[in-house]
């Protein structure tokens, strides 16, 4: 989906339902920047396609905007193509965290047949763990080519998270700082984090994106994106004050 003059979206790729998860691409005159790689190997494809067809004579680069495996899940795809894949210099995920994702993701197959059979394999087929090969310790910016692009730390989910802003287009890409329609995932920490998450939120806010891509769920844009941050600060703000957060008894 188109988003801008620069931007693209490429919205409910799989995950585990209810969940599907959003990856986007910007591109600039000789460059395109793949923002997440999706949870698998399929969804990696599936946004290389696009991107590669949108411009095919640009270079490629791939961003993670944080560790969890659900946006990092398509980088070992990119890896073999020979794109490098940037990252906060924490996303550091192990052999066994991978092995542990599938395992999970195979526990919530509804059908006790399939989940016997392991039919997690097929979602994860030819999916390898690959962690970033560029590190990113601070904001940074990209130039693509006519288009500038503005990588910056945005933590609290996880201390890895960063958004994508691309001024020009008025267009952002927040991976899991903010979530559409879907209750926001506070369990990656505690009251402390949330609080710095709090400040990312004001830190997006402050840009005034007229479109925003969250990690998951629907495009906002124009005045439901201002709705979207209100809601996380909401929910953060009830969190902290309760201590717990809204799926901590789950
Ligand atoms: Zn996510």
């Amino acid at each position: 989906m188109r988003l801008s003059s620069h931007c693209y979206a490429v919205t409910g790729l799989g995950y585990s339902p209810p969940w599907c998860v959003n990856a986007g691409f910007v591109a600039g005159d000789e460059v395109t920047l793949i923002v997440d790689t999706g949870a698998n190997r399929l969804g990696a494809q599936s946004i290389y396609g696009y991107a590669s067809a949108v411009r095919p004579g640009n270079q490629l680069r791939a961003i993670n905007t944080e560790r969890h495996f659900d946006h990092i899940g398509g980088n070992s795809f990119f890896r073999e193509q020979g794109i490098d894949v940037w990252g906060h210099a924490e996303i550091t995920r192990t052999e066994a965290e991978f092995q542990e994702e599938i395992a999970e993701y195979n526990a919530g197959i509804v059908s006790a047949a399939r989940r016997k059979l392991g039919e997690a394999s097929a979602f994860f087929h030819g999916t390898e763990l690959a962690n970033p090969n560029i590190p990113i310790r601070a904001d940074t910016s990209f130039e693509l080519g006519n288009c500038a692009v503005e990588i910056l730390l945005t933590p609290g989910h996880t201390s890895t998270n960063l958004s994508v802003w691309v001024p020009e287009d008025g267009v952002l890409f927040t991976g899991d700082c903010l979530i559409v329609e879907y209750i926001p995932n506070l369990d990656a920490g505690a009251p402390a984090d949330w609080q710095v998450w709090l400040e990312s939120l004001e830190r997006i806010e402050k840009l005034n994106p007229q479109v925003v891509m969250a990690g998951h769920g629907h495009i906002a844009r124009g005045p439901e994106v201002q709705a979207v941050v209100d809601r996380v600060r909401r929910v953060l703000r009830e969190s902290i004050a309760r201590g717990a957060s809204p799926t901590a008894a789950d």
